[in-house]
């Protein structure tokens, strides 16, 4: 059983990050970057600063056993000529020793100065510099050395894999960042287990797969598992936000082995906890995921807890719109692809991947390419969906499903209407769809 009431007060009661909290960091945060824009040497260099990883992403929980709960800020500051990669972080640290408030609580890591308030959470601020050049890089101290990073991009990746979740996946991946945490049976990092929970949504059947959160969680499991099966040994995990670097420095062949073995297991186990008819015994199937916290709501609780209407995270349906669903064709899934999608070179535009620039411009060329681990042969379909109202005026809105008939693997399209568009793809064989990928396009 679904036990909706039951997940909603779990979420609430035992996994998520209160309110009260989320808004004391905020004020904390606040005060942080106030002190260094005061600072007379990092205030001149001061440009901007924003949240980043599961702040950003919406998916801190509560810690557990009185732990620390771990916040990042990026702290974007100007390129010095003169400095060294390291003097970043070092210049930043400073800056917080000749403040009175920060001076005993501050530590320097490798990548960030961290901020800490004794057995509540602490502040990681990591400087952020844009480069002449334009590479956006963050510091490793140890190695003196800059690192490309897209921390934007990644969150841009992560919201729209959520928005196809119609917000599940961010509960997903809190659920299994407790699962995490509670037994302490696998370890991975967060943002490594973000990729991975997010890499298995696939733009099919959304509205069903993942109407709600035991479906989805259960669905995404279950995908991951499969998955997880195609590599005995850790494959090449990239950042989506960043595909040329990995994360795999962060990882290991034995911890991702138990990991593999763990999915597998409370895959079924949800599965089980889902198909049980029976109240009780899915209760006690759940527990056995979760632990005894997961218990019935209260009756407050359980009343405002009304039986959720998905709405399609498709939107209206174009007039020439197609959905893979309604093709005939099966779900089968279990393997990963990646739609990139590059701004080719245009006098006076920018150009280089879309997931750093964001945004295009009208009259540019866009390349779309795809990374999977299908073997060939199989049958790539392209979709193009263009929304907004000059597109509709147009009659552009399109939609439709088409062949790569050419076995190109890339597709080139030129951006015309302004708006908010999305381009997906699919691989077929043998009549089973094995793998999607949707990308946001958003032509200014
Ligand atoms: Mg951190």
């Amino acid at each position: 059983m679904k036990l909706l009431a039951y997940f909603d007060a779990f979420l609430k009661n035992t996994v998520n990050l209160n309110q009260t909290r989320l808004g004391l960091l905020d004020d904390r945060v606040r005060v942080i970057t106030s002190t260094l824009k005061g600072d007379a040497q990092i205030g001149e260099l001061y440009v901007d600063h924003s949240p980043q990883g599961s702040w950003a992403h919406r998916t801190i929980i509560k810690p557990l056993n009185n732990h620390e709960f771990d916040a990042d800020i990026l702290l974007q500051l100007n390129e010095v000529d003169s400095w060294d990669p390291k003097d970043y972080l070092r210049e930043t640290r400073a800056a917080f020793k000749r403040s009175t408030t920060y001076r005993s609580k501050v530590t320097k890591k490798n990548r960030c100065c961290r901020i800490t308030y004794a057995g509540d959470c602490h502040v990681d601020v990591v400087p952020y510099i844009v480069l002449g050049d334009g590479r956006e890089v963050i510091v490793n101290y140890a190695e003196n050395e800059f690192e490309e990073t897209n921390p934007q991009g990644f969150t841009d990746w992560m919201k729209e894999k959520d928005d196809l979740t119609n917000g599940n996946l961010r509960r997903v991946i809190r659920l299994l960042k407790y699962v995490r945490d509670y037994k302490q049976t696998f370890t991975i990092p967060s943002v490594i287990l973000t990729t991975l929970l997010g890499e298995r949504v696939q733009a099919w059947d959304a509205v069903s797969r993942y109407s709600d959160t035991p479906t989805a969680l259960k669905t995404i499991l279950s995908d991951l598992s499969s998955w997880l099966d195609l590599y005995p040994l850790m494959p090449p995990l990239p950042d989506p936000g960043c595909p040329q670097t990995t994360f795999n420095h962060r990882w290991n062949q034995p911890q991702y082995e138990n990991f593999r073995k763990k999915i597998k297991l409370y895959s079924d186990w949800a599965r089980e906890a889902y198909d049980e008819d029976e109240k009780a015994a899915s209760l006690a199937a759940w527990q056995r995921i979760f632990g005894t916290s997961f218990q019935k709501p209260s009756v407050a609780e359980k009343s405002l807890a009304a039986s959720p209407q998905t709405p399609s995270p498709r939107g209206d349906r174009a007039p020439h719109e197609q959905y893979i669903e309604e093709l005939g064709f099966s779900w089968k899934g279990g393997y990963s692809l990646r739609i990139d999608a590059e701004v080719l070179p245009h006098k006076g535009f920018r150009n280089g991947p879309l997931r750093r620039l964001r945004k295009v411009r009208t009259l540019q060329d866009l390349e779309f390419s795809i990374t999977t681990d299908v073997p060939e042969p199989y049958e790539l379909y392209w979709k193009v969906r263009n929304r907004g109202a000059e597109a509709e005026d147009h009659g552009q809105l399109r939609g439709d499903i088409f062949l790569d008939e050419e076995r190109a693997r890339k597709r080139r399209e030129s951006t015309r209407w302004k708006g908010h568009h999305y381009v997906e793809a699919y691989i077929v064989k043998n009549g089973k769809v094995l793998a999607t990928d949707h990308h946001e396009v958003e032509i200014m």
